[in-house]
């Protein structure tokens, strides 16, 4: 029974690295997945502007000032797009992406400058209650702000869709929970149905039709690896959604203030 148990080991070795082999197909997947989907964005803005700027030109109407915003907009698209593409080549020769002390008010302006093109098409009304004393926080730029760019997306198109009369964004930065900070995107959307609370994390769960369900977590995902948490708040002042993340405040500045 030697050799029986032996091949028992055996087995169980064989069944542990086909499941860490599937574990790491999984998370190629959904990363090819998720950059095809974070490329997308930059990518569409690039070309919208770029034919703004030809029709302007063509029609002999040109502002100049507001032609170099658009192309400022398009200097920003390309650079994000660079940034996005240099993270992969990061993660595939496995090195740690490079953090920084950030500062998340203005992580989250830069976020509402590439979306507002969306927000004002969609007829959002966006306040922002930004705590202007928050604490830095040590993180990658590009993934936090994919984060509320996500949040952000969500919140909007859920109002779309659900053709909501009043379109309300609320953005919150505050300290909270043990030195940290939490950032809020509360909508005025029909909020997040009983079914769809328990698996609305998991990955490829969706209810747009062009969705791919990978939004949420993704962030997710991102803010954990910070040491943080992303997560639903049911304490929503109105009827729609209350989402959150909680990151980890420096210590350092605490330090350096003293
Ligand atoms: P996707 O946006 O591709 O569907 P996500 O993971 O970002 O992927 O979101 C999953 C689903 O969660 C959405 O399809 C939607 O049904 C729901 N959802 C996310 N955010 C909101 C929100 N603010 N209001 C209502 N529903 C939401």
């Amino acid at each position: 029974d030697i050799s029986d148990r032996k091949l028992a080991e055996e087995e169980a070795r064989r069944h542990q690295a086909e499941l860490a082999h599937m574990g790491r197909l999984n998370t190629m997947g959904e990363m090819a997945s998720g950059i095809a989907h974070e490329l997308n964005q930059p990518l569409t803005a690039i070309a919208t502007n770029a034919y703004a700027s030809i029709k302007m030109l063509e029609s002999g109407d040109v502002a100049n000032e507001k032609l170099a915003d658009i192309m400022e907009n398009i200097g920003i698209q390309a650079e994000r797009s660079g940034e996005i593409i240099r993270q992969l080549r990061q993660f595939v020769r496995k090195e740690q992406p490079q953090r920084a002390l950030l500062d998340l008010n203005e992580l989250i302006e830069e976020v509402l400058m590439l979306l507002k093109p969306e927000i004002v098409k969609a007829g959002v009304l966006v306040e922002r209650r930004l705590d202007r004393s928050i604490k830095r926080v040590m993180a990658q730029r590009i993934q936090i702000e994919q984060v509320i760019l996500n949040l952000v997306k969500n919140a909007v198109e859920a109002m779309v869709k659900d053709n909501s009369a009043t379109r309300r964004l609320i953005i919150t930065t505050e300290m909270g929970g043990r030195h940290g900070v939490i950032v809020s995107v509360e909508d005025s959307g029909p909020g997040i149905s009983k079914e769809m609370r328990d698996t609305l994390f998991d990955p490829f769960i969706t209810s747009k039709e062009k969705g791919m369900g990978l939004g949420l977590s993704i962030s997710q995902g991102i803010i954990e690896a910070h040491q943080g948490n992303l997560y639903l708040d049911s304490s929503s002042s109105g009827a729609g959604a209350l989402f959150r993340f909680a990151l980890p405040a420096t210590q350092m500045e605490e330090e350096s203030e003293r």
